[in-house]
Parts: structure tokens; C-alpha cells; sequence
């Protein structure tokens, strides 16, 4: 059943709800919408409707297959696992797949470093830049246990969750191929640190190497996974991007997703800075109320089906709708 019939039948059973025995018998109803879905049947234009709903549990199921891997830290065989992975669903999805390689010297070592790039639709300028990190922390170093500060993370939220959903939007870009062009670009090296001169070198080195074809907006995804869900608007982004901002918490609001707060929360340093910087106005979506950030408690069960889908819903809905 498309959604759309499965719309009009909800409207329907509303109807139904309200109908105390009057002129209009049930069934009768019922077969009219049912005609009118049939005689309206979805037109060719790409929007929210056409393109459906966003699978929460898909998501979650590429949340878990990134952690799975391990953590995926710059320069181990974990991390290149991870990539290739990322790499061969995006190529069963995307139009072209690019990974952009790069090496940075950070203390006294060259780290090997991939953005990976899918592009979706014509190259020559995407409507959006949609963004989140695919690497995972080296060290805990907020863990409460002392011992377990220079493990790595398994980043289950603080980078998979992002990575999920927008591999679960490439699915839907893919089905149904939005109007305008995009990309999808998953960062290397956000969270690399400890301090924030070795953080965010993919999008550093990614929006250094922008041509004239750069993206008209960008939403960056990061830790958009907790099972407590809390979506103030950052500000930064509010600063670079206040009608985006609006467009994205409206629809939000529209669907009554109460996790996406209207109000302007922390300033934070992520990966769309670099963007922002370079003339692509991003909107950080990010949840920085998380207290298992940056420490070894990160894990998949800190993270929810419903959270992934409440993000990648609106991010649909905006991709498509704009
Ligand atoms: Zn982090």
C-alpha cells in the first residue's frame, strides 16, 4: 500500500471515528477514497510522500555494522575495514563514489585519512552537502575510570549514528532520485584530537580543496543517536544559516518531533566550521547532551531506532521539500 492510500485511509478511519450513524455509511466511505486514490494516483514529482518513510531499523542495523568493525581509528585495520564497507554501500546507491585520500602529520606522524564522497544527480552544483564523521575517538578521555582514558571509542553515537542515517537517506536518493543534486560526504579525522588542532581534518582538508561547484547549504549529523534525544539549535549554525535553521526545526515541529527543541543551545566547534568558513552554509544538527560522550560507554544500547528515525525523517523531508 502506498503511503499516500495509507494516508487517506487514516483520514478515513478519522472520519469513521466521527460518524454517529449518519447518511454516509462507512464502507461507502471507504471505497471513495480508495477511487480517489486510484484516479489520483502519486505524480512523478519527487516529495516527502513519493519518497516514503525513513527505516529507523535499517539505520540502527548500519549503526551496529560500523561498531561491529571496532573502533574505527585513523590508521588501523579496523578503520580500513570501516571505510570499505562505507565505500561498497555507497557505490550500490550513489551515481559516482570518489574517496578523497590524504595524509596530515600530527605529532611527529603522517595519519592516512579517506573523506568519502557520493554524489547523487548532475556534479556540476549540488543543492546540499549532507555531512557526519565515520572515524571514532583514540581516546576515552572522559571515561569516570581513570584506566580506560587512553582506550579508543567504539563511537557508537559520537560518529556511527550520524553515518547511519545518511546511509540510509543514499537508500531513498537512490529509489527516488531527489530534484536537485547532492552529496553525501562522510569526514575522516573529526574526533582524531585530543585537542581541536587534530580535530576535524577531513573537513578542514575537504573544504580547502573545494572547487567553484560547491554545495548551496549543508547539514552536518553528529551524535544524533541517544535514546534521549535532545536537539537545541546550535549556534553557530544559527549564525551562518538562520533561514535553514527555521526551515529544519519547522519541519520538525510539522511532524511534532519534540526532540528538535526551539531554542539556541551550545556554540560548538564540528566539522561544518571548516564548511561555513569556506562559503557553504551548514546547519549542525547535534545533540551535546550526551553523557556517555567521549567514553568507553558509547555503545550501540546507548543509541535508538526511533532517534535515528526522528533525524533522518526531517532530513528527508527537507532534502525533498525544499
Ligand atoms: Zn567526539
Amino acid at each position: 500500500m502506498s503511503s499516500r492510500l495509507a494516508r487517506l485511509l487514516r483520514v478515513g478511519e478519522h472520519f469513521l471515528r466521527s460518524d454517529r450513524g449518519g447518511a454516509f455509511p462507512s464502507s461507502c466511505l471507504i471505497l471513495l477514497l480508495i477511487s480517489f486514490a486510484c484516479v489520483f494516483p502519486l505524480g512523478c514529482t519527487a516529495d516527502p510522500v513519493q519518497a516514503g518513510e525513513f527505516d529507523g531499523h535499517s539505520a540502527f542495523e548500519i549503526l551496529e555494522k560500523q561498531c561491529s568493525f571496532g573502533p574505527r581509528v585513523p590508521g588501523t585495520n579496523e578503520h580500513r575495514m570501516c571505510r570499505e564497507y562505507l565505500v561498497g554501500i555507497l557505490k550500490q546507491y550513489a551515481d559516482r563514489v570518489e574517496v578523497q585520500s590524504f595524509e596530515v602529520m600530527i605529532r611527529g606522524e603522517l595519519l592516512p585519512l579517506s573523506n568519502i564522497i557520493a554524489y547523487f544527480g548532475s556534479e556540476e552544483q549540488p543543492e546540499w552537502l549532507l555531512s557526519a564523521h565515520w572515524d571514532s575517538r583514540p581516546t576515552a578521555d572522559r571515561d569516570p575510570d581513570p584506566a580506560k582514558r587512553s582506550q579508543p571509542i567504539l563511537g557508537a553515537n559520537d560518529g556511527a549514528s550520524g553515518v547511519a542515517v545518511l546511509l540510509e537517506l543514499a537508500r531513498i536518493f537512490h529509489e527516488v532520485p531527489p530534484n536537485r543534486s547532492l552529496i553525501i560526504v562522510l569526514f575522516d579525522g573529526e574526533d582524531y584530537g585530543p585537542k581541536s588542532d587534530a580535530m576535524f581534518l577531513g573537513a578542514k582538508y575537504f573544504a580547502r580543496h573545494l572547487d567553484e561547484n560547491k554545495a548551496k547549504y549543508g547539514i552536518l549529523l553528529d551524535m544524533v543517536g541517544d535514546k534521549q534525544l535532545t536537539l537545541p539549535i546550535e549556534q553557530n549554525s544559527y549564525k551562518a544559516a538562520p533561514a535553514l535553521v527555521d526551515y529544519i526545526w519547522d519541519t520538525a515541529q510539522k511532524f511534532r518531533f519534540t526532540a528538535f527543541e526551539r531554542r539556541v543551545g551550545y556554540s560548538i566547534s564540528d566539522d561544518h566550521l571548516p564548511l561555513i568558513q569556506a562559503g557553504i552554509p551548514t546547519v549542525d544538527i547535534i545533540d551535546f547532551d550526551y553523557p556517555y560522550w567521549h567514553t568507553s560507554a558509547d555503545t550501540p544500547d546507548k543509541c535508538s531506532a526511533t532517534s535515528l528515525y526522528v533525524v533522518g525523517q526531517v532530513v528527508l523531508s527537507v532534502v525533498y521539500g525544499r
